[in-house]
């Protein structure tokens, strides 16, 4: 998998405007894919109808659009995707991989949390969910590219992993794997959010026959409370009338030389900046990073 060409991608869930935190992900997922001169993809990640804002993944492409950020192929919409998740699905329940499982959340919470093995059977009316069987002692180990060596213990910390859930929504774990295949992505660059999913998502293709990605996880912007700007004030949704204070912001927060970028006077010319000073060996190590500090 080493010489795959480089296919990087951002991949939004429409659960709201564009904030911080995202255009972070999105910029540098885009830097790292123009720095090795690869494709960028933008995949909106619509399979969750309860979460979705209505006209959110418009409004978040024309934000992008805004910042210059355009997908180099056309985007791919996750709720027009039903037919491959059902496909994997069936190979993993068919290898017995996968198996139908009908514990409610309640059960599971009391026998903590985490699903080794099925607690209950069947009830009438209740559709089961379908999870990957995750062995004893199944520890995943990789190395991110800006983290450095991971592992997890997927049985002991996550366990028996959901794939489609009893309410009949595809989980994003499968569908994010199908999706990076299907698009041959060969670097994952996200919000060290999704750190902790990683390891399952490795499963999931080894279960599948699917290649790994590498993987590079940006550090998640704090703001001055310690709060996730996802969750806090600052999470206020990054103005498309004026992109460049912005883009300054988020590179300063990918650790890159503000120098870079003076003058700049279009988002044109802030992105031919920015592409050409960028250095991938700024960006922090730090799982975190507060406001105050770029
Ligand atoms: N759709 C996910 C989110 O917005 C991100 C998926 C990913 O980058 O793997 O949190």
């Amino acid at each position: 998998t080493a010489s795959r060409p480089y296919r990087g991608r951002f991949a939004p869930s429409p659960t709201g405007d564009l904030h911080f935190g995202s255009l972070l992900a999105a910029f540098g997922s885009w830097l790292l894919a123009r720095h090795a001169q690869g494709t960028w993809l933008v995949r909106v990640e619509d399979l969750d109808p309860p979460r979705e804002v209505a006209g959110a993944a418009e409004r978040q492409l024309r934000t992008l659009a805004a910042f210059g950020l355009h997908s180099d192929e056309p985007v791919l919409r996750q709720s027009e995707r039903g037919a491959h998740y059902r496909a994997a699905l069936e190979r993993l329940l068919a290898s017995g991989a996968a198996f139908a499982c009908h514990c409610s959340r309640s059960e599971l919470a009391e026998a903590g949390g985490i699903h080794r093995h099925c607690v209950s059977g069947p009830r009438p009316g209740r559709e089961p969910a379908i999870r990957l069987r995750v062995a004893d002692g199944s520890v995943v180990a990789y190395d991110d590219a800006i983290r450095g060596p991971q592992s997890q213990d997927v049985a002991r910390e996550v366990g028996d992993v959901v794939l489609r859930r009893a309410d009949g929504y595809w989980a994003y774990q499968l569908a994010v794997v199908v999706d990076d295949a299907e698009q041959a992505i060969s670097d994952v660059v996200r919000g060290a959010d999704l750190l902790d999913s990683t390891p399952r998502q490795i499963l999931l293709q080894r279960a599948l026959g699917l290649p790994t990605p590498r993987y590079a996880h940006l550090p998640l912007v704090l703001d001055g409370a310690g709060r996730k700007l996802s969750k806090s004030d600052a999470a206020l949704p990054v103005d498309a009338e004026r992109p460049l204070p912005a883009l300054a912001a988020a590179w300063r927060a990918l650790g890159q030389d503000p120098a870079v970028l003076h003058g700049a006077g279009t988002v044109a010319e802030l992105l031919a900046r920015s592409q050409s000073g960028f250095d991938p060996g700024r960006i922090a190590a730090a799982p975190t990073i507060a406001l105050g500090e770029f």
